[in-house]
């Protein structure tokens, strides 16, 4: 397959009914047939560009999930109603009894939980590794292992995952290597880096206004017809599909995606280098002190810069609330969970979107108390924003005058 450009969402055209410069929306749940013998060969998946049943698929769901297989270089691609719900359908499409994942331990909250609590109920098991310890990774694969799953920056302790060694471990293995790309659209490319399947909530960065919930899983044209067959098809059984108007929305959304990505990243660039220099301790992986720095700048399409997530450790719970309350009273951002918004946001993940990990397992992944993931958003001028979080810091004295 040739590689097309990251921008191709860009190069995409689609014409709604009346010559609109957007596509028709698909209002509708249900779809007419002329011919009733039509309706058989729909279902049995013979009757291309027929339309069945919304949970299935609709017009504006393709026209996302292809604007989304283009950004991400996969043949074809499966919208869902959220990121966990693209997430779980997946790993249920790759993983049954007696099967085996092998999992970074820095992750999403709700897909720790699922893997940890809920697969194993569907005799689903899974080991919790360093992902960016590969001899680690590859110790932990056993017989019945089918998936390695990791986030190419995760949440919340922005770990940086080598795709391009983990996909070579799972191709000598015979796995599949699930990368989910949430936190580095147009950033990072997993596809081209050796992954199978590229995930994403949309939420986030993708839609980026907070107005909804999506979620989408990229591969290859394979693995998303299996996914929506009416036969055992986990999204198609499962149900998670999402509603055409949000599909239509969404796609409006990322024509943008570029252009908030590059504010997002130099923004978060400009800040991550002022607190570092005010002492305080900052992961941001575009800065040279970010472990894996090297190995995302080898991976990273470099106009798009190191991403909108950076994380500040202030020393304690209590001095994270105070810092956190401060900026949101000087209106810097504000204190809620969820990232890729125009304004900053910011948390505690120990206390909310990782709270589902238990304290001495977050303790032993470096996941500390006073740590709080800031998602900068797309102010336009960072210096002035700058100014005013330092003099936040100053007056709950993290920071000296
Ligand atoms: C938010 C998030 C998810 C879950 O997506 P939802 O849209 O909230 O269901 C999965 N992975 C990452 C990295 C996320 O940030």
């Amino acid at each position: 397959m040739k590689f097309k450009p990251a921008n191709t969402i860009q190069d995409l055209q689609y014409f709604g009914e009346f010559g609109g410069v957007n596509p028709s929306i698909s209002d509708s749940a249900t779809y007419t047939f002329l011919k009733a013998n039509k309706m058989l060969d729909t279902f049995e998946g013979e009757a291309e560009g027929c339309y069945l049943y919304s949970r299935h698929t609709s017009p504006s769901n393709l026209y996302l999930g292809e604007a989304l297989a283009a950004m991400e270089n996969t043949e074809a691609a499966n919208v869902a109603g959220s990121g966990m719900g693209a997430i779980t359908t997946t790993l249920l499409h790759f993983c049954g009894a007696n099967d085996h994942i092998v999992s970074s331990r820095t992750i999403y909250g709700g897909t720790y939980a699922f893997l940890k609590n809920f697969a194993p109920r569907f005799k689903v098991d899974t080991s919790f590794v360093n992902i960016t310890d590969l001899e680690k990774v590859e110790s932990a694969i056993n017989k019945d292992t089918k998936v390695i799953y990791c986030e190419a920056v995760s949440n919340p302790l922005l770990e940086v995952a080598d795709i391009l060694g983990l996909s070579k471990i799972a191709k000598k293995h015979n796995l599949k290597l699930l990368v989910d790309n949430t936190f580095s659209p147009m950033i990072i490319s997993p596809k081209k880096l050796g992954a199978d399947v590229v995930l994403h909530s949309l939420t986030k960065f993708i839609n980026g206004t907070n107005d909804t919930m999506g979620g989408v899983v990229c591969g290859s044209q394979q693995l998303i017809d299996s996914m929506r067959s009416v036969i055992d098809g986990s999204a198609m059984l499962l149900g998670p599909s999402m509603d055409s108007l949000r599909a239509a929305s969404i796609l409006k959304n990322m024509r943008t995606l570029h252009i908030r990505m590059k504010q997002h990243s130099k923004n978060a660039l400009y800040l991550a280098e002022q607190f570092e220099k005010l002492g305080l301790k900052t992961v941001y992986p575009g800065l040279t002190s970010h472990p894996s720095h090297k190995i995302f700048k080898s991976m990273m399409n470099k106009e798009y810069g190191f991403g909108g997530l950076l994380t500040l450790d202030v020393g304690s719970l209590s001095k994270a609330n105070e810092l956190m309350e401060s900026m949101q009273e000087q209106n810097l951002g504000y204190l809620a969970v969820s990232l890729g918004f125009y304004k900053t946001l910011f948390s505690a993940p120990g206390t909310s979107t990782s709270s589902e990990i238990p304290d001495d397992e977050q303790k032993e992944m470096g996941l500390t108390d006073g740590l709080i993931r800031f998602s900068i958003g797309l102010d336009n001028d960072i210096e002035r924003t700058f100014n005013a979080m330092k003099d936040c810091m100053i007056k709950i004295g993290i920071v000296k005058k």
